[in-house]
């Protein structure tokens, strides 16, 4: 799997649709203080599902929308697009050719796209969940992280072990199937109560 390009358009400080292309090896991104690279990475965690403004650096998920400069006025949706070549099949997609794009818009309404069609943020998140990649893995580490890590208690630094073990994906699985289990015990509850109404 290699990342051949990524589109941003009214995302943060990219006003204009900009596009990077990916070459095959090592990718730098270099520029003077405060021209964008890390509204890149941040681009790339974000339509791979990032959910915490927190962790991009706003207080509100639409702060990711470009907020207008001293010659251009605030625009009203941001979107961003990868496309990663899947030959390997390394996602688990039928697809060769992966484009995910997602959208926000001021009102807060999100989109999340695959090859131009509309899915659920979810399956964004399973496509990731057991590759490395998506909002919870530690292939972006930003400035301060790493400090964060080391720092932290050891239930915090377990859940990372786990998450590049893979085995976050079943506690995931696991969560979902509980919830329902509550769910339906709940509704095995209120049968058993109508039932000894009528009895
Ligand atoms: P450094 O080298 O200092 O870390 P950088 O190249 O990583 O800088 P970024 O932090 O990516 O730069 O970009 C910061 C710039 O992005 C700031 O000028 C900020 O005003 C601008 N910016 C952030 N969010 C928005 C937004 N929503 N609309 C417009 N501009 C934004």
């Amino acid at each position: 799997m290699q990342l051949l390009s990524l589109t941003l358009d009214g995302f943060k400080s990219f006003a204009q649709k900009t596009t990077i292309k990916f070459e095959p090896g090592m990718t730098g991104i270099v520029g003077p203080n405060g021209s964008g690279k890390s509204n890149i990475i941040e681009a790339i965690q974000w339509v791979m599902g990032e959910q915490s403004a927190h962790h991009l650096r706003g207080d509100r998920m639409a702060d990711v929308i470009f907020n207008g400069s001293a010659d251009r006025k605030p625009l009203n949706r941001a979107l961003v697009s990868i496309t990663l070549d899947n030959s390997d099949h390394y996602l688990a997609s039928e697809f060769t050719e992966l484009t995910i794009t997602r959208k926000i818009y001021r009102n807060g309404d999100s989109e999340y796209l695959i090859n131009d069609q509309n899915v659920r943020l979810k399956d964004i998140t399973d496509l990731f969940i057991d590759s490395g990649l998506g909002r919870e893995s530690f292939s972006i580490i930003s400035q301060g992280r790493i400090e964060e890590i080391f720092n932290g208690k050891p239930l915090d630094r377990r859940s990372i072990i786990e998450t590049v073990a893979g085995v976050a994906k079943y506690k995931k699985n696991k969560e979902t199937a509980e919830k329902r289990l509550a769910t339906t015990m709940e509704n095995l509850n209120r049968v058993n109560d109508i039932i000894s109404e009528l009895e």
